[in-house]
């Protein structure tokens, strides 16, 4: 592990930098991208960002989005690759994985339990509520302006990664990082508007098939719900992140972990999972190649949805 001001001297040095997030993006590692690519810009680097999906349409508002490319159109080569939100290099395909190759220096930013530490430099603080309060204490760190542009990509990190400042995760520095943020501009009413208030109407009729698939053990104390490719095909909404939609099976009395089963692809299932707090949901989806929080975490597996629910379910219902 390095220090912030390890990383920061290198971001200070660096000229090229093409910064990266997660498959299937969300907001914590979109706004830490496009904050510090904002930040690094008005320095006169130059700073590609590529994500292998699409930016969601909640995001669309945020500075520079349209900037975020495909791995492939990469331009720049002997650059610094920056990965963000990332706890292993297994949260990106193959083709960000080519995209990076020409890389000459790695750094590695996150907040994830069991970050690979896959960088030449590393900064992981599992403490952080989100990857945009270290992108916020990195940018101090360089002594760079937190304009706001940079304010409001923040912002929108530490929102989503802290359930609107109501998850666990959210500590006093949370607040404070979020309030000078505030000061700095970021604008409440924008990502309240945007991020809750502006749903396609596609992301809502997800959660009509997420409802429809609604289960719950016989004790009471885990709830599942299932997307399948075809019902998200039917809603027109393959691209879009069901953010939020999980919640809804945690939210019943009684239930200490809530879990989403979405067919991403034809024999690939991407899980998600949140414990009330009694169950360290992390290490159960570790246990099955993916990772996380210990309220918050994910898994990919191979296979149907049937199989897939059979396969978690065996891990979970041992535990509750
Ligand atoms: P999600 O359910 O997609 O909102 O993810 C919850 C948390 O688990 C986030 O912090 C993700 O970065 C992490 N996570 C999700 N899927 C995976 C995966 N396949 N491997 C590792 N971590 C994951």
């Amino acid at each position: 592990m390095n220090s912030l001001e390890d990383i920061a001297s290198q971001l200070l040095q660096d000229n090229e930098l093409v910064l990266v997030g997660h498959a299937i993006p969300d907001g914590d590692c979109i706004g830490s991208m496009l904050g510090m690519a904002c930040a690094l810009r008005a320095l006169g680097k130059k700073v590609e960002m590529i994500l292998e999906n699409p930016v969601p349409v909640i995001y669309h508002y945020l500075p520079h989005w349209e900037d975020i490319k495909e791995p492939h159109k990469v331009e720049s080569s002997g650059f610094t690759a920056v990965w963000l939100d990332c706890s292993d290099q297994c949260r990106v395909d193959q083709s960000v994985r080519e995209a990076l190759q020409g890389a000459a220096k790695v750094i590695n930013i996150d907040h994830h339990l069991g970050n690979s530490l896959f960088g030449d430099y590393n900064f992981v603080d599992t403490e952080a509520a989100a990857s945009a309060e270290i992108v916020y204490r990195l940018l101090k760190k360089m002594s760079l302006a937190i304009t706001a542009e940079v304010a409001n990509c923040l912002y929108v990190g530490i929102i989503m990664d802290t359930g609107r400042f109501l998850n666990s995760n959210t500590t006093s520095l949370t607040m404070e990082i979020a309030a000078d943020l505030l000061r700095s501009g970021a604008s409440v009413e924008l990502a309240r508007n945007h991020l809750f208030e502006s749903k396609p109407l596609q992301e809502v009729m997800l959660l009509r098939f997420a409802l429809q698939h609604l289960h719950l053990s016989e004790n009471g104390q885990v709830a599942w719900m299932c997307i399948s490719l075809a019902e998200a095909q039917q809603a027109d909404a393959l691209d879009y992140h069901p953010e939020g939609i999980i919640n809804y099976a945690r939210m019943i009395s009684g239930v200490e972990v809530g879990l989403l089963f979405r067919e991403v692809a034809p024999g690939q299932v991407k899980v998600g999972f949140r414990s009330r707090g009694r169950i360290d949901v992390a290490s159960l989806a570790r246990g099955l190649g993916g990772g996380g929080h210990r309220l918050a975490a994910g898994a990919s597996i191979n296979g149907s949805l049937e199989e897939a629910v059979a396969q978690v379910l065996a891990v979970v219902k041992d535990v509750c």
